[in-house]
C-alpha cells in the first residue's frame, strides 16, 4: 500500500484514512491498520529511538503524565495482531512530512524509567517492532513443518496462541513470535482437516507427504504474510483461496470466511472480547469460569 522510504504528507494520510492527526500512534477506525508516527521520543529518556543493535525498532509509547498502561494507543500496539491490525510505521521527516519505513510487527516491549511531562520520574513504555518481513518464511508450511503437523490440535493451539511477550530475552520473544505464526498457519490447516472451510470441497490433491492440498488465507491483509493469530487464518481450497482474493464479491466473501472462523473459535472469541487471560489456570482451579458467567447474563 506504501513505498518504503517514500515521503507522504501526514495530512493527506488522514484525509484518505482517517485516524488521529495528532501524536504518534494512529488507530484510523473501520481500517485494518494502525499508523506509528516517531518524534523526538527517546533520547530523553536515556535510548536512542530507532533501529536497535539487535534489529528492532524502538518505539516509545504515548503518555505524557504518570506510568505509561497499555490504553489506547498503547494497547493497539500491543494487541495489534490478536486484533487482525496491520502496523504501518513512519519516521516525521519535515514540515508535516513523513516517510515510510515499513510492515512492523510488535513482538515485544521492555520498560525503561524516564521523567514524565511534570518531570516526574515514571514507566516508560518502549516497543519492539520487528519488520513483518522477517515473518515472510513463515508463509509457507511445508515437510519442514512435519513435528508441528504430529502435534494433536489442541497443544498446537497452545503453540498457536502462546504469548512471545512474557520470554525474557528480546531475540527469544521475536523468535517465537515467528515460530508461533507458523504454527498458527499448520493449526487452521489442521482444523480444516482436509476440507475447504468455505466450500466444504476437499482438498483437490495430495501433497507429497499425503495430505490433501490447501491453502492458509488471511481473512484481514491484502497479502497472506506477517504476523497472525487463529481468528484471522483459514484453510481454503485454491479456488476459494483466489475468490477471496480476486472476485468481485471479494469482501463479501472475506466477511462470510470470518464468520466461519469465528464460529469455530466461538470460545476462543469470547474469552478475547472479556479479556480473560486464556493462559490463567486460576480461574478453573478456583472452579469460577467467568465464561459461565457472562453466559447466564447473555
Ligand atoms: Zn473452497
Amino acid at each position: 500500500m506504501f513505498v518504503v522510504g517514500e515521503i507522504y504528507r501526514r495530512r493527506d494520510l488522514h484525509e484518505l484514512f482517517g485516524g488521529q492527526r495528532q501524536g504518534g500512534i494512529s488507530t484510523p477506525s473501520g481500517q485494518n491498520f494502525i499508523m506509528l508516527f516517531t518524534g523526538n521520543q527517546g533520547k530523553q529518556y536515556g535510548y536512542n529511538h530507532g533501529w536497535s543493535e539487535e534489529g528492532f525498532y524502538l518505539y516509545t509509547g504515548v503518555g505524557q503524565q504518570g506510568d505509561m498502561a497499555f490504553k489506547r494507543g498503547n494497547s493497539a500496539i500491543l494487541k495489534h495482531a490478536a486484533n487482525g491490525k496491520d502496523i504501518y510505521l513512519f519516521e516525521n521527516d519535515s514540515n508535516g512530512n513523513v516517510r515510510y519505513v515499513g510492515e512492523m510487527v510488535c513482538t515485544g516491549f521492555r520498560e525503561v524509567r524516564g521523567p514524565d511531562i511534570d518531570g516526574n520520574d515514571r514507566r516508560v513504555i518502549v516497543f519492539e517492532l520487528t519488520s513483518a518481513d522477517a515473518f515472510d518464511g513463515a508463509v509457507e508450511v511445508d515437510d519442514e513443518d512435519e513435528r508441528m503437523w504430529k502435534e494433536p490440535l489442541g497443544k498446537l493451539r497452545k503453540q498457536a496462541t502462546a504469548s512471545y511477550m512474557s520470554k525474557k530475552i528480546p531475540s527469544e520473544r521475536r523468535t517465537l513470535a515467528i515460530s508461533r505464526s507458523k504454527a498458527i498457519r499448520v493449526y487452521a490447516l489442521k482444523r480444516a482437516n482436509g476440507v475447504c472451510e468455505a466450500c466444504g470441497k476437499n482438498g483437490p490433491f495430495r501433497t507429497s507427504s499425503g495430505r490433501p492440498y490447501l491453502e492458509t488465507h488471511h481473512l484481514r491483509r491484502l497479502c497472506d504474510g506477517g504476523p497472525d493469530d487463529p481468528l484471522w487464518v483459514i484453510g481454503l481450497c485454491p479456488s476459494c483461496h483466489r475468490r477471496a482474493h480476486h472476485s468481485a464479491d471479494k469482501s463479501e466473501f472475506n466477511h462470510r470466511l470470518e464468520h466461519i472462523v469465528e464460529r469455530k473459535e466461538r470460545r476462543r472469541v469470547k474469552d478475547q472480547r472479556s479479556g480473560i487471560d486464556r493462559r490463567s489456570g486460576k480461574d478453573r482451579r478456583s472452579g469460577k469460569d467467568p465464561r459461565s458467567g457472562r453466559n447466564r447474563r447473555e
